[in-house]
This record gives C-alpha cells, sequence and structure tokens, in this order.
C-alpha cells in the first residue's frame, strides 16, 4: 500500500538487501560515489541515500514496490547523463540500470532488445559485426533509456529517424511492481509515451526492441572560421541546410572558450561520398576561407568513432528552442553579439550558440503519432555555457545570467518549443514547451499508469 504522505520513514535499507538480488550502496561503499553522481558537476552536491545496482528485472520490481510501501523517492538511472541531474533522487533510492544491458541481435529479422540500462559504447559495439545501424548519439557513456524514452536526435536522424522512430517494443516495471510489455497492439497509449514522454516519467523501462537498418558509407566535415566571419557564414549556412538533402545533417556553432576569440564550426555527417558533401558546402565556403576544412569519406563507424563527444562534465547548463526556417539576419547577428559577450569561465568547453539541423525524416512522422512533438522544426537551436569547479560562485551565477539572457533574446527569432532530452531545468513553462500538442494524453497516461506519482522528479509529468 502508498503511503499517503509520501514523507519517507526511517529506512531499513537491510530489508531491501535481503529483498534483491543486487547490490545495495550506501556512502563510502566502492561503487556508491560513481553510481550515484550526475555526469554534469554542476549537481555534484546532489546524492542519493542509497544505490541499488539491479541484478534482474525483478530486483526493479521488488525495488519499486519497496520504495512505494515506504514512501520512499525512487528514480532509474541509465547512463547518467542528464543535463538537470535527474536520475538523482536526493536522500532517496536510484535505481541504478548499469546491469541491465544484455543484448540480442537478430540478424534474420534485424531486430535487436536490448537491456534497459544500457549505454552506447556497448551497443555500438554489439551492432557493428553485423554492420547495422539504429540512430544512436556519439558519447559511449549515455544511456539508452534516456536517450529514446525522450527522443534521440542525431547526425543520422535526418535519413533515419529518431531513435524513438526504430523503437518497436519496450518492457516496463510500473508504479506497481507489474511487468508490461508496450507496442503497437499491448499497452500502445504507453508505447506512445516511451516514444519522446521523456525518461523516468511511467515506469521503468527494462528492456527496448528496436528495428535496425543497413549501415550507409559516409563522408563528414569538420569546418571552422575565424569568428570574423560567423555571420555570413552561419546566414549561409543555414540556407545550405534548408536545401540540403536528408542525407546530409550538421551543427552549426558559434562559440567561445575563455582567453580564445570565437570560432563559427560546421561538423557534420553525410550518407554519401566526400565529393557530394563538398559540393553540397560550396556556398558557404564560398563565402570565407576556412581556416580548417576537413571533408573526409568514412565509412559508416569510422563516421561515428569521427563524431565521438567528449566533454568533461564540468558544470553546464542549456536552453533550447526551435525553429522551422533559417533564423533571420538580425537572429543570427543577435547570437553573435550574445556569444561575443559571454562573461568568461575556467571551463575550456566555453559557450555557445549551436543549431541542430532537424527536419527530413524526423518530419515525416505526424506530430501526434508519437510523444515527441518537434516534427515541424529545420533546427534546434541549443545555447549553452559552462564553468568550472574551481570557478567562484560568482562566475557561475553570471553564466546562467548570461544564458537566460541570451535565451529571452532568441525568444524574438525562435519558438518556445524545446527538446525534452536537453533538459533545461531552469525552463518555465517545461510543459508545453517540450511536449506542446502531446501534453495532455502525456499527462493521460502519467494519470493510468503512475496515478500515485511513484515516479517523481522536479519535471515530472
Ligand atoms: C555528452 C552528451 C551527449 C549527448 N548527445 C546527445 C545526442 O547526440 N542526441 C540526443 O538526442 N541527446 C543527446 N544527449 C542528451 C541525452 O539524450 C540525455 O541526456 C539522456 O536523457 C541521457 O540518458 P541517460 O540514460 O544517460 O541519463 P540518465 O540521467 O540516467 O537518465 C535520464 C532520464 O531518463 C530516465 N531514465 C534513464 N533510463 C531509464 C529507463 N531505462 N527507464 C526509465 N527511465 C529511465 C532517468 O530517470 C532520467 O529521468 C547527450 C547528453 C550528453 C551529456
Amino acid at each position: 500500500m502508498v503511503r499517503p504522505d509520501r514523507r519517507p520513514v526511517k529506512a531499513d535499507w537491510g530489508e531491501l538487501a535481503d529483498l534483491v538480488n543486487g547490490r545495495v550502496l550506501g556512502p563510502g561503499d566502492p561503487g556508491f560515489a560513481e553510481a550515484s553522481q550526475a555526469f554534469n558537476k554542476r549537481y555534484a552536491s546532489v546524492r542519493p541515500a542509497r544505490v541499488l545496482s539491479a541484478a534482474s528485472v525483478s530486483d526493479v520490481a521488488k525495488a519499486i514496490i519497496w520504495a512505494r510501501d515506504h514512501g520512499m523517492p525512487i528514480t532509474p538511472r541509465g547512463g547518467g547523463h542528464s543535463y538537470a541531474g535527474f536520475s538523482l533522487a536526493p536522500d532517496g533510492l536510484v535505481l541504478d540500470l548499469r546491469g541491465l544491458d544484455d543484448m540480442r541481435i537478430d540478424a534474420e529479422t534485424g531486430l535487436v532488445t536490448v537491456g534497459g540500462g544500457t549505454r552506447m559504447g556497448a551497443l555500438y559495439a554489439a551492432l557493428q559485426p553485423h554492420d547495422l545501424a539504429i540512430p544512436l548519439g556519439n558519447s559511449d557513456d549515455v544511456g539508452i533509456g534516456g536517450l529514446v524514452l525522450g527522443g534521440g536526435v542525431l547526425a543520422v536522424s535526418r535519413a533515419f529517424g529518431l531513435t524513438c522512430d526504430a523503437l518497436i517494443e519496450t518492457e516496463v516495471v510500473l508504479a506497481d511492481g507489474t511487468v508490461v510489455t508496450a507496442n503497437a497492439t499491448e499497452h500502445p497509449d504507453l508505447f506512445w509515451a516511451c516514444r519522446g514522454g521523456g525518461g523516468g516519467n511511467f515506469g521503468v523501462n527494462t528492456s527496448f526492441t528496436f528495428r535496425t537498418r543497413p549501415t550507409m558509407d559516409s563522408s563528414t566535415c569538420l569546418l571552422l572560421w575565424h569568428g570574423e566571419h560567423a555571420r555570413d557564414v552561419l546566414i549561409q549556412m543555414q540556407e545550405v541546410m534548408r536545401r540540403a538533402p536528408n542525407l546530409f545533417a550538421a551543427r552549426l556553432g558559434i562559440s567561445r572558450a575563455a582567453g580564445e576569440d570565437g570560432v563559427m564550426s560546421v561538423i557534420g555527417q553525410h550518407l554519401g561520398p566526400a565529393g557530394e558533401l563538398r559540393e553540397i558546402l560550396g556556398p558557404a565556403l564560398a563565402v570565407a576561407t576556412p581556416f580548417r576544412a576537413d571533408i573526409e569519406d568514412k565509412d559508416y563507424w569510422q563516421a561515428k568513432d569521427y563524431l565521438h563527444h567528449i566533454t568533461s562534465g564540468d558544470p553546464f547548463a542549456a536552453r533550447t528552442r526551435c525553429a522551422s526556417e533559417p533564423l533571420s539576419e538580425a537572429g543570427v547577428v543577435a547570437a553573435v553579439a550574445a556569444v561575443e559577450k559571454w562573461p568568461g569561465s575556467g571551463n575550456p568547453d566555453g559557450a555557445g550558440v549551436a543549431l541542430f539541423t532537424w527536419g527530413g525524416a524526423i518530419n515525416q512522422v505526424p506530430a501526434t503519432a508519437t510523444a515527441f512533438p518537434h516534427r515541424d522544426a529545420l533546427f534546434l537551436v541549443s545555447m549553452d555555457t559552462s564553468w568550472s569547479a574551481g570557478d567562484s560562485p560568482e562566475v557561475a551565477a553570471d553564466n546562467l545570467a548570461w544564458l537566460s539572457a541570451l535565451y529571452e533574446e532568441m525568444g524574438e527569432f525562435a519558438t518556445d518549443a524545446a527538446y525534452v532530452n536537453f533538459t533545461d531545468p531552469d525552463l518555465a513553462g517545461w510543459q508545453n514547451a517540450y511536449y506542446g500538442p502531446n501534453l495532455a494524453r502525456l499527462i493521460d497516461v502519467k494519470c493510468r499508469y503512475d496515478p500515485d506519482r511513484v515516479f517523481s522528479f522536479p519535471q515530472a509529468l
């Protein structure tokens, strides 16, 4: 029975440990520190009371029932890469799913089933020998759970769709401990919600089954211009991307790091030869000569490695908007000027504005067909900043104030729609921004599958 006030009683952790096969870790236990910290060190001080390293689906179910009965906050954690540290249960129980990482690949049907705590690096390594592709991200430690439940938008998504568009079934442990399969015919509303409704809302997903597709030979580009060219290049590059085939996607970035001048960058993947890519990029290359221009043929796996994203995880924050058209010249000028005024910090990741090219296959799915609603965007406009753990609180505050001002300013040029997986804990009106036309149905699914809000966090539905 759920305790009505949901205030934790003094927990008998030994009782939980007796119920499960996985280890219950507390402060000081080997593995606790690593399993209980957020990737984003902005949340370094937020810790759960205990972490259960789940060894099985049955562990997950037993832990949920135990937590419910004891009024103990409980949160699933996959790769721990939530921008907002939402896979931590402050003073509660974290369900570390990383042990649930079995993978089954059926080369005949092309279906792949992975455990709910599988991380990207391991999944890529399993797919590569079969030369099979699922749209996945470029950071080895990001979890498949957080990625797919929020949508999952990658360099190949304009051609292959979202990660969640490749999902055909998921196993979910619900708030009452029952285990269900959700797909197009069983629990279809839950299945719909698990494709873009955001992680941690409806239950704990213990497996995901994806449809794969053959890989495609690729080419990649990394183009860098000095900041003085940012305005003209960005204006042109947006047009390039508007006209580009769906086989090509790129991140267009204006950025600055401490003590350095601004840089305009274009990094992308084309599912075609480098010669074609050079032609596509021609109009931007004609605007100004980049100081670095790497455009190279790669096979699918080399391209994935090339785009591999490494960041320290030192404190950062990001805010997003969507644009269905290129930003106007005034919008570009505003973004460039804001980056020039970045207050600085000790984090080499710096700050900037990045336009991720969306559209293509993403927009061929109706906005209400899955919970992911952003099916009309051409660009995700992502504004981010970072600072270092050694910076003073004033530096952190200046960076956050800079980001807020930039976010407000860009409201004139892009919509309020925001990407749930670039989670923004400071976003007012996050419900409509993340979910748009799908909000009401998502709330309905939440009320049916988790009526007592066993799964709760600051931006839980
Ligand atoms: C370095 C980096 C690179 C990234 N690259 C991309 C990218 O290319 N494309 C993109 O779309 N996004 C990208 N992201 C964003 C990423 O998709 C989200 O941060 C995602 O939520 C992380 O998932 P996780 O499992 O690692 O995180 P976690 O913090 O473990 O989980 C995120 C949320 O999902 C919940 N959750 C996790 N697993 C499950 C599960 N099995 N069942 C139920 N709930 C679960 C958690 O409770 C939490 O609320 C990136 C993030 C980082 C930090």
